[in-house]
């Protein structure tokens, strides 16, 4: 059974030593065949010296030819990777690789994916920890598909569901809403997830909004057909309040203050549609990306030490 490991890396270069040892000391143990497929997702420190230096024969670089996101890498990694298993880590030793022993243990009594969830949010910062689980709560109110909470990227995968993730054809990966929709025999363990060894976190508020947005539009059209809904419950109250207005202009006569009333309908009534045409420019934007069958990464080099 080969074991493929698979690293996304932006900027690790002080890491990369440090979980190298670890996840080489820890496969050994194993003792099964491994390989480690490093992803440079256009690093702007030393990552791509550090790695070469590090080269063993079980060891790829896949060196991109700028910086396409982490969902981007991943995808490159498990287009690479032959193994059996396939586990993505992250490079900043948040994930402990020692876990992976027991990811496989459990993978060995049957299951396809063993997902590891964090036990809890703490070194995320307190915003960055309550925006998450919101997004997760919202996620699993509007899509078939709800992300199981507090899980990331570590996971261990078999040759199956590797397969099925590789054969869907979208550019846009979000990747934890693509394991979950691929389905396959789940099974979680927890862990303690650490503190980031060295450096920062590359992931700003702004940019997880954005990886939230994504995830949302491309896993669910709720967002698409609620305007039916809205629609019509605004319709059919307009309906019934202008009947109410002519039957009261009947009875009563003409009484021209208004403006209150007035302003609000067309305020509320414009806002409503803004909000409608936006949602629409969210999916034509999805659309107009995926039309464009640009890949999701350009590899700059691609370095195998081992020759197959
Ligand atoms: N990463 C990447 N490309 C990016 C941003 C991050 O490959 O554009 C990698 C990064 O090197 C790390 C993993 O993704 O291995 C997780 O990144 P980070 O620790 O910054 O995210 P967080 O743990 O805060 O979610
Ligand atoms: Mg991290």
């Amino acid at each position: 059974m080969l074991i493929s490991i698979i690293i996304p890396v932006f900027n690790e270069s002080e890491n990369l030593p440090f979980l190298h040892n670890r996840l080489i000391s820890t496969l050994k143990k194993i003792s099964h065949p491994y390989e480690l497929i490093y992803i440079n997702d256009g690093s702007s420190d030393s990552s791509f010296v550090v790695l070469k230096e590090l080269l063993i024969p079980e060891m790829k670089i896949i060196d991109f030819s700028r910086n396409f996101g982490k969902e981007a890498a991943l995808s490159a990694g498990l287009v690479h990777a032959f193994g059996d298993v396939v586990i993505p880590i992250d490079a900043d030793l948040q994930h402990p690789p020692e876990l992976i022993e027991e990811m496989v243990y459990v993978h060995l009594k049957g299951w396809d994916v063993v997902f590891a969830s964090r036990i809890d949010r703490k070194n995320d910062g307190f915003l960055r920890g309550k925006l998450t689980n919101y997004f997760y709560k919202i996620n699993d109110s509007m899509t078939e598909h709800p992300l199981p909470l507090n899980s990331g990227d570590f996971r261990l995968m078999s040759r199956k569901v590797v397969d099925a993730i590789n054969s869907l054809p979208e550019k846009n990966r979000f990747m934890k809403g693509i394991y979950s929709w691929v389905g396959f025999k789940t099974v979680n363990i927890s862990y303690e997830v650490a503190p980031r060894l060295k450096g920062a976190t590359s992931f700003t508020l702004m940019s997880l909004y954005k990886l939230a947005i994504n995830g949302l539009f491309n896993f669910t059209t709720l967002p698409l057909k609620i305007w039916t809904y809205i629609g019509l419950s605004v319709a059919s109250f307009s309906f019934l309040y202008s009947i109410l207005i002519l039957i009261k202009t009947l009875v009563f006569g003409v009484d021209t203050p208004g403006y209150a009333s007035t302003i609000i309908a067309v305020l509320f009534m414009g806002g409503i549609q803004l909000i409608g045409i936006g949602v629409l420019g969210e999916y034509i934007s999805l659309i107009f990306t995926e039309t464009k069958q640009r890949p999701a990464y350009i590899i700059r080099e691609f370095i195998n030490n081992n020759n197959d």
